[in-house]
């Protein structure tokens, strides 16, 4: 299909894991083993890269770019902990919430992790990273990923987090919310998408019942009484998993707003929600991807003010 044309075409990206190292230890290590370093990338364009070539990228400073198909899963930095395979659309959400070193925050829907450990590398491993999962065979795995990235600040809870509570004194200090759900994963291009007319009935109603889990869990981590910041991010095309549920959040809290997000970042939300950015293989050369990151306005003490 075209969609999987697409997805062997794009960039391979590896996040670096600064707990363990830093990037120019990454990219020495990476040129001793036979790879060409170009330097930081300046355009999109400079992401096409042949093989056994690689780029710092130029939006995400953690983030190495190489050639489609480069496979690093036997490689040492991989197996160290050194290096993460990650999406660079995905390494959006954890970079733009920033949680700062020593403040608490909530993954909602954690598992497998990998935002959680680049949560974990921003925040230096200090403060207190809450990750929530129902699924206990994906929070296992997490397991394994978080001890091989040298994450110490978490506390894993194999529970639904809608039945979290909110008023909790666990949680009285949490600040920063990384909300990252269920979704269609319509945006992953190696993902075929070739419904037919009969199933497209069938398609809109598993969209309906998906938004309104993301709405639910949106209002939820909304409640949380110190938060300032929660970041949302999906990885569907799909507006009614992306525009539709935050602005139905923001209709039903008005004591947050969008942060307008990296200005110099190709792809934006869709009108009006054009501080929101959207990912796509075309303007982005990633996987499709949304992020919204809502704020609650200085001077609002509950979001129903
Ligand atoms: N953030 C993860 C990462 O970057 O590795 C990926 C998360 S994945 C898109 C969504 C996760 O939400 C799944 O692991 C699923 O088990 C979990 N989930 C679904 N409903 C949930 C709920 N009510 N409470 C907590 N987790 C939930």
């Amino acid at each position: 299909s075209v969609q999987q044309q697409q997805g062997d075409q794009l960039p391979r990206y590896v996040r670096v894991n600064t707990l363990k190292t830093t990037v120019e230890d990454a990219v020495d290590y990476l040129k001793r083993d036979g790879f060409t370093y170009l330097g930081q990338a300046s355009s999109l364009g400079d992401l096409s890269l042949a093989e056994r070539h690689f780029v710092r990228d130029l939006h995400l400073t953690d983030v190495l770019v190489f050639s489609p198909k480069t496979d690093f899963h036997d490689h040492f930095l991989y197996k160290a902990g050194h290096i993460i395979l990650q999406d660079k659309a995905s390494c959006l959400p954890a970079v733009l919430l920033s949680p700062p070193s020593g403040s608490h925050v909530i993954d909602a829907c954690a598992a497998p992790g990998n935002k959680t450990s680049h949560l974990a590398a921003i925040m230096q491993n200090k403060g207190k990273l809450f990750a929530f999962d129902l699924d206990a065979k994906r929070l296992s795995t997490m397991s394994t990923l978080l001890l091989r990235a040298g994450v110490t600040c978490q506390q894993i809870s194999n529970q639904d987090f809608l039945t979290v509570d909110p008023d909790s004194p666990t949680y009285k200090d949490v600040e920063y919310i990384l909300l990252d759900p269920s979704c269609s994963g319509s945006g992953m291009v190696c993902l075929r998408d070739d419904a037919s007319s009969a199933d497209k009935e069938k398609q809109e109603a598993r969209l309906q019942s998906l938004a309104s889990f993301q709405l639910r869990c949106l209002n939820h981590g909304l409640r949380f009484p110190r938060l300032r910041r929660l970041v949302y991010s999906t990885c569907s095309v799909h507006t009614q998993e992306n525009e539709e549920v935050v602005a139905a959040c923001l209709r039903q809290n008005p004591g947050f707003r969008l942060v307008p997000l990296l200005a110099q970042w190709p792809e934006r939300g869709l009108e009006p929600l054009t501080q929101c950015l959207r990912a796509s293989a075309t303007k982005t050369r990633t996987h499709g991807f949304f992020v919204a990151l809502l704020e609650k306005h200085s001077g609002a003490g509950s979001p129903n003010q």
